[in-house]
């Protein structure tokens, strides 16, 4: 498998440029219609190339919860300890992001964004 970084930054770019829009982008594929987090160039599950973006509702439930105690670069350190989990969007996407402390397998949860340095990212919190 071959990669390059600059590859991997175009691909994703669509989402990246939602996340500054404070949107959640997912991939969906036209041959199969399943759908799947960005930065692919086919689909992961029948390897069509027909791939189109969607925005996502931000809603989902969590499919895996790590509590992170010592981060992994300078960038996070201030935010160590941190919870990330892997939540399965509604739309059947599966996307990892920070989350509230103490959120729990199979909690619904809707995605909101937070700047950290020049980054936006995501965080989940439980809902209702
Ligand atoms: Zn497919």
């Amino acid at each position: 498998m071959t990669t390059n970084q600059s590859v991997m930054t175009s691909l994703a770019q669509p989402y990246l440029e939602g996340l500054t829009q404070q949107v959640l982008r997912y991939q969906q594929c036209t041959a199969c219609s399943r759908a799947q987090t960005f930065a692919h160039d086919a689909c992961q599950f029948c390897g069509a190339e027909a791939l189109v973006w969607h925005n996502s509702t931000g809603r989902g439930h969590v499919h895996a919860v790590t509590v992170v105690g010592r981060a992994p670069s300078d960038a996070f350190r201030a935010l160590a300890p941190y919870t990330l989990v892997v939540v399965t969007l509604e739309e059947g996407a599966r996307l990892m992001g920070h989350a509230t402390p103490g959120v729990k397998i199979g909690d619904a949860v809707t995605a909101i964004f937070f700047k950290h340095l020049d980054q936006t990212l995501v965080r989940f919190e439980p809902i209702g």
